[in-house]
């Protein structure tokens, strides 16, 4: 099998927030893959000393330990207890119940010979190609369904609506929250390769419309991860000196994961 990871920073100048990470046990007979995507909260405190990069560290380290120490224990249930080791880590230190709290997106695969069992959890991507070349995007659309009128306003968006009901979730300090993610399970002989993707990647898609899910896959086979982030990097680029009305920063962190289970 072939794997490949690229993680780079929005800003050369600051801590990149996402996390990646492959794991591939000894047995040789399957494997997971970690990509967290830290959400920086308005506003600074938040009751944590910690940075985000702290949490998704410890997060993403427990979450790629447990994926594959512990390969017949649901995603859901593993993504329960890494947040609950994570919070164990500073509940001593800090106020977890403060809605600002470190918090992260999470996608998790992970392949057995007989399955691909998957999880995401708010705006991340999990791209899932089948041995004739469908490609099926797994995607968490919550944040998506939210009004405009409430997209409008990032403090507005932060204080009534993550984590709550009606509204979107990422993974905090609650364990609880993994049983909101989608999740499912596919038959190993209908996955070829996988990729996962921060949204600072997806822009590739989701932003500027280069392609659609299958080009972004190909595009990352055939070029690599390197390619697809370098080419977000010049739309931006490009998209900073034309339209100053745009969402969102200029630059976000950026991540792909791919992993090639069976060649082509
Ligand atoms: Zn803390």
């Amino acid at each position: 099998m072939r794997t490949e990871l690229v993680s780079e920073p929005g800003d050369p100048g600051r801590p990149n927030e996402d996390f990646a990470s492959v794991g591939l046990p000894a047995s040789g007979q399957g494997g997971s893959l970690v990509v967290l995507d830290g959400v920086t909260p308005p506003g600074d405190g938040g009751g944590c000393l910690h940075s985000v990069p702290w949490f998704t560290a410890r997060l993403g380290g427990a979450l790629t330990e447990l994926t594959v120490s512990l390969p017949d224990v649901p995603l859901v249930e593993l993504l329960s207890r890494a947040l609950a080791r994570t919070a164990d880590g500073h509940a001593a230190t800090c106020d977890l119940s403060h809605p600002r709290t470190p918090q992260a997106t999470v996608v998790l695969a992970r392949w057995s010979p007989a399955s691909v069992d998957y999880l995401v959890l708010s705006d991340s991507a999990l791209l899932v190609e089948s041995p004739d070349g469908a490609v099926t995007p797994f995607l968490d659309d919550r944040l998506d369904r939210l009004p405009r009128s409430a997209l409008a306003s990032h403090t507005l968006v932060d204080t009534t609506l993550r984590n709550k009901e009606g509204g979107f979730f990422t993974a905090a300090a609650d364990p609880s929250v993994a049983s909101r993610a989608v999740t499912g399970s596919l038959p190993r002989d209908g996955v070829r390769a996988l990729a996962a993707l921060t949204d600072g990647a997806a822009r590739w898609v989701e932003r500027f419309h280069e392609g659609d899910w299958a080009d972004c896959l190909a595009l990352v086979r055939e070029e690599g991860a390197r390619s697809l982030v370098d080419r977000v990097r010049t739309l931006e680029r490009a998209d900073a000196g034309r339209v100053p009305a745009r969402r969102g920063k200029t630059h976000d962190d950026a991540t792909v994961v791919y992993a090639e289970l069976s060649p082509r």
